[in-house]
């Protein structure tokens, strides 16, 4: 089944490159999203055995457990957000980006209904600018309520994201820029170009902080 291929990062980490597996912890796997849906895109991956076929919904219901994955995800997304600065100043000493609060620019959350079926955290840079946003979907589930993020966990007992029909209505929804808020409808070229026009402008406002 192709939505198990994320079990053998969990089952033995050690077989995958480092170029996949970014770090092994007690509790958690960090591997490289295959098809990353923005800038720097990683997948953190929680060992834990009684979990991990479990839905994200129903895995965080545990709040100890949910402890332990946030302190992963914090250290997770220190390291992403360190990736993203190197991507966007460059290396070196006169590199820049002090001035700016690069984990701001990092969301850490699940889907409501996610594709894959071993438990995964999304920690993303936020511009969402790839060539893998080929579809409605790739846009919507990071960029509509159907990205959860894990401060929004435990969900509350009368989320609407309980159920499906929800999850299905916030992927049908129309195209809305993460950042200006501008809406294009059900144009799929609009959305996209427009996403590469403002990634112009947040990387010049990040080098320019
Ligand atoms: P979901 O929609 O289930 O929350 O996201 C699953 C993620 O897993 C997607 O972002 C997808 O690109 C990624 N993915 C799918 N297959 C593989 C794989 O074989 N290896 C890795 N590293 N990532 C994968």
């Amino acid at each position: 089944d192709p939505r198990d291929a994320l079990a053998p990062y969990i089952i033995s980490p050690s077989t995958h490159p480092p170029s996949i597996i970014l770090k092994q912890t007690p509790t958690s796997v960090f591997i490289r999203d295959a098809f990353p849906k923005a800038l720097v895109h990683v997948l953190l991956l929680p060992r834990d055995p009684e979990k991990t076929l479990l839905h994200p919904f129903e895995a965080f219901k545990d709040e100890e457990f949910l402890a332990r994955v946030r302190t992963d995800a914090g250290e997770l997304k220190e390291l992403v957000a360190r990736e993203l600065r190197r991507k966007i100043c460059g290396g070196g000493k006169a590199a820049g980006g002090e001035g700016v609060d690069w984990e701001a620019e990092v969301k850490v959350g699940v889907h409501a209904g996610p594709s894959m079926n071993h438990l995964h955290v999304h920690v993303i840079s936020r511009e969402g600018f790839s060539d893998r946003v080929k579809k409605r979907v790739h846009y919507n589930s990071f960029n509509t309520a159907f990205f959860v993020p894990l401060e929004e966990l435990p969900l509350r007992n009368d989320d609407p994201r309980w159920e499906h029909h929800e999850r299905a209505r916030l992927l049908k929804m129309d195209y809305t820029c993460w950042r200006c808020g501008r809406g294009f409808g059900n144009s799929f070229v609009g959305i996209k170009q427009h996403v590469a026009e403002e990634f112009v402008e947040w990387k010049k406002a990040l080098i320019e902080a």
